[in-house]
């Protein structure tokens, strides 16, 4: 008896959330994110944090709140598959360890996460922080609800080789820093981290396979893990059910990370025609990440936050290689995800890599589609966000314009949803 009436009170307090949190979106197109026909007028109809129906007129409930966004564009959230929101831009990670507390990857990582999402950015692949693990709290208090930013997929604590471009290279030997604690020399080591990681929160590996550019005396393009010390994280990673994503500038790292079965070559600097095959063959298992928009940043205002001057004539270098990499993944139809490698660039400045992007022959729709579904798909989240479908989470964006005119719409988003509630909304008077 206790039972039947406890299930009718939760039925009847489903039904009265339900009918209260109705709403209803109008916009003058509707850009789905898989590459479909914009739907001009459109309506989307959401019922607490789902989708439920889309179409150029929906039935308005009564009880529904209107959201009239009027000549606006509408699409699904953006989403970022290579951000550091705990990283604050201007602040070498290095100097972090010594000059900084947890506390101050914390606090800059919550304002960065509202930064990132105001900027529509809705879901995040974070690359990982300075202090280990800060970004699993921050996925956390997130999720929590405690402040507000884009649902996280975070790496932890990145896995790099000693000497290699996530071990910190500017002390000697004399000076402990207690934080590095990611290094592994051997596939066994490899394993230990990976396994370190996941106990404590990470949603996925990133590796550093090769040389970075943001680190002190190395060759971007050298490979720094083997052939078998990147095979052991992909296939202990994949015993969880989790992906890998390495850090490789290099065509050696590039192409030993293919074919260990990575989820995303990251940067990719080095691309060149036999990788692009063997991506092919891969068959939309494993995808390349290029990160084109951060040499222009490093160009512009590198000096000015206290980079190397030999990390800037190596960015400076690099970035040839890498639009020419671009261009000819482009060219051969490869599938190519999203990410702005943010806190190297200004946080919210994110879709400035769509920008780049189309400046070097993307089309407007297909980085849309690269930056929704593509990079869902690609964090093995269709099932949840990355398009305006029925069913999905309703994380919804809107831009005054017509992004299919000009791709720059996508840099100042005015109306941001997640989840069904309105983190944002400049579009109605
Ligand atoms: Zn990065």
């Amino acid at each position: 008896m206790r039972i039947i009436s406890a299930l009718a009170l939760s039925f009847y307090l489903a039904v009265s959330a339900m009918a209260a949190s109705q709403t209803v979106i109008k916009a003058a197109r509707l850009i789905d994110g898989l590459g479909g026909t914009p739907l001009t007028p459109a309506m989307v109809r959401i019922d607490g944090d789902r989708i439920v129906e889309i179409g150029a007129s929906v039935k308005i409930p009564v009880d529904a709140k209107v959201i009239d966004l009027g000549a606006a564009t509408l699409l699904p959230g953006l989403i970022d598959l290579h951000t550091h929101l705990c990283g604050h831009y201007g602040t070498h990670w290095e100097d972090e360890l010594i000059k900084t507390t947890p506390a101050y990857s914390a606090l800059w990582g919550a304002r960065n996460a509202r930064v990132t999402l105001a900027a529509g950015y809705t879901s995040v692949r974070d690359m990982g922080t300075a202090w280990p693990y800060v970004d699993v709290e921050l996925r956390n208090a997130i999720n929590a609800g405690a402040v507000p930013g884009p649902r996280m997929f975070v790496a932890g604590a990145y896995v790099s080789s000693t000497g290699g471009a996530g071990d910190a290279s500017q002390f000697s030997e004399y000076v402990h820093v207690p934080s590095v604690d990611n290094l592994a020399d051997s596939p066994e080591e490899v394993v230990k981290q990976v396994r370190k990681n996941f106990k404590h929160g990470a949603d996925f590996i990133k590796l550093l396979a090769t040389g970075a550019i943001l680190s002190k005396g190395q060759s971007p393009g050298a490979q720094q893990f083997s052939n078998e010390e990147i095979l052991a994280a992909v296939t202990e990673a994949n015993r969880w059910g989790r992906q890998v994503a390495v850090h490789a500038h290099g065509i050696g790292g590039i192409k030993t990370s293919i074919r260990a079965g990575v989820r995303t070559i990251d940067h990719g600097s080095y691309l060149d025609d036999e990788a692009i095959e063997m991506l092919k063959a891969t068959n939309r298992k494993t995808f390349y990440v290029p990160t084109l928009y951060t040499s222009k940043i490093i160009e512009r205002d590198g000096r000015a936050n206290g980079v190397p001057e030999s990390e800037i004539q190596r960015s400076k270098m690099i970035s040839g290689i890498k639009d020419i990499g671009f261009k000819r993944a482009l060219a051969s139809g490869i599938p190519i995800g999203v990410g702005s490698d943010s806190a190297v660039i200004p946080h919210g400045e994110n879709a400035q890599e769509l920008v780049c992007r189309a400046e070097l022959g993307e089309s407007p729709m297909a980085a849309i589609v690269s930056t929704t579904s593509l990079n869902a798909e690609i964090m093995g989240w269709s099932d949840r966000v990355g398009s305006v479908t029925e069913g999905k989470l309703a994380d919804l964006i809107a831009v005054a314009g017509d992004p299919l005119k000009d791709i720059k719409e996508l840099t100042n988003v005015g109306f941001v949803m997640k989840g069904g509630e309105v983190f944002k909304n400049e579009l109605t008077k």
